[in-house]
C-alpha cells in the first residue's frame, strides 16, 4: 500500500523527482538529498513501510536482494575503500522519514563525514547475562 502524504511515497510514484541509481519492480533507490558522502543512497521497497517493524518479510527480501548489485556500483563509482549500510527506526536511532529505508554510505576514512560512535558496555555483560538475554529475545519471536 502506498501513502497519499508520505514523501518517499511520492518519489516511488515519480510525483517528486529525485536521482534515481536504481529501480526494479518492488524497490528504488535513489540519491539522498544530504549526502554524507559522495553517492549517499537510499533504498526502498516501493510498498509503504513506517520502520522494519512493519516491514513484510517477502518485501524485505526484495529490498535487501537489490542492495549487493547497488553497493558495487557505488563502489566502483566512487573508489570507496568500504560501505556502510543502515537503517533508522525510530527517533531515538535517527529516523526522520517514515517509510523504511536503508542507507548506503560509500566510506572513505574515518574522516568523511560519516561516524557512528561505539561504546561497548562488555563488563556489564557476562557470558551468563548474554545466554539470559538471547533466551529472553527468543521468547518473543
Ligand atoms: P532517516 O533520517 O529517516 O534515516 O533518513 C531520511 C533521509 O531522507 C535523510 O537523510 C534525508 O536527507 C533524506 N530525504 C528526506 N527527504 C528527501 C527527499 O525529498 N528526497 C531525497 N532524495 N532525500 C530525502
Ligand atoms: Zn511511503
Amino acid at each position: 500500500m502506498q501513502k497519499d502524504s508520505c514523501i518517499f511515497c511520492k518519489i516511488a510514484r515519480g510525483e517528486v523527482p529525485s536521482h534515481k541509481v536504481f529501480e526494479n519492480d518492488d524497490v528504488l533507490a535513489f540519491l539522498d538529498l544530504s549526502q554524507v558522502t559522495k553517492g549517499h543512497t537510499l533504498v526502498i521497497p516501493k510498498h509503504h513501510a513506517d520502520n522494519v517493524y512493519e516491514l513484510e518479510a517477502e518485501v524485505a527480501a526484495a529490498t535487501f536482494a537489490a542492495v549487493p548489485q547497488i553497493s558495487r556500483a557505488l563502489q566502483k563509482e566512487t573508489d570507496a575503500a568500504g560501505i556502510n549500510i543502515l537503517s533508522n527506526t525510530g527517533k531515538v536511532a535517527g529516523q526522520s522519514v517514515s517509510h523504511f529505508h536503508l542507507h548506503l554510505l560509500p566510506r572513505h576514512d574515518k574522516h568523511d563525514g560519516f561516524g557512528a560512535k561505539w561504546e561497548v558496555h562488555n563488563d556489564e555483560y557476562t557470558p551468563e547475562a548474554l545466554a539470559a538475554i538471547a533466551k529472553s529475545i527468543q521468547s518473543h519471536l
